[in-house]
């Protein structure tokens, strides 16, 4: 939190719905739809909200990617979200059937064999 007096500036996370999405990182089916905002305060009273984001994050492997704004109405709606209301990824994990953590680059797992 980074205070000006009694002005404050706080980052919040809400989580809005549980949203049916296939990961690209592992083969997980469910993602969780999060409303990322900075909430101007004063005397710890929240003002307004600003800089609102959208973002996504798988429930398994915790990959986290930025919605499209345009899009979160529909999806909200219709509890889906399909990769063209994909932004940006923010950031990706990729895990095995196995289980095993994949580092970038690979194509097969290291553990068990399988290609990816
Ligand atoms: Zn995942
Ligand atoms: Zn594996």
């Amino acid at each position: 939190m980074f205070f000006i007096g009694v002005f404050g500036i706080n980052n919040r996370s809400k989580k809005i719905k549980e949203v049916s999405f296939k990961c690209t990182g592992c083969l997980n089916k469910r993602g969780e739809l999060v409303e990322n905002s900075n909430v101007f305060e004063f005397f710890f009273i929240p003002i307004f909200k600003f800089s609102k984001k959208y973002i996504l994050t798988c429930t398994k492997c915790g990959s986290m990617y930025r919605l499209n704004d345009s899009s979160v109405k529909k999806i909200i709606e219709t509890e889906k979200v399909a990769y063209e209301d994909i932004e940006e990824v923010i950031y990706e994990n990729r895990i095995c059937e196995c289980g095993e953590k994949i580092e970038k680059g690979y194509e097969y797992c290291p553990k068990c064999g399988r290609k990816l």
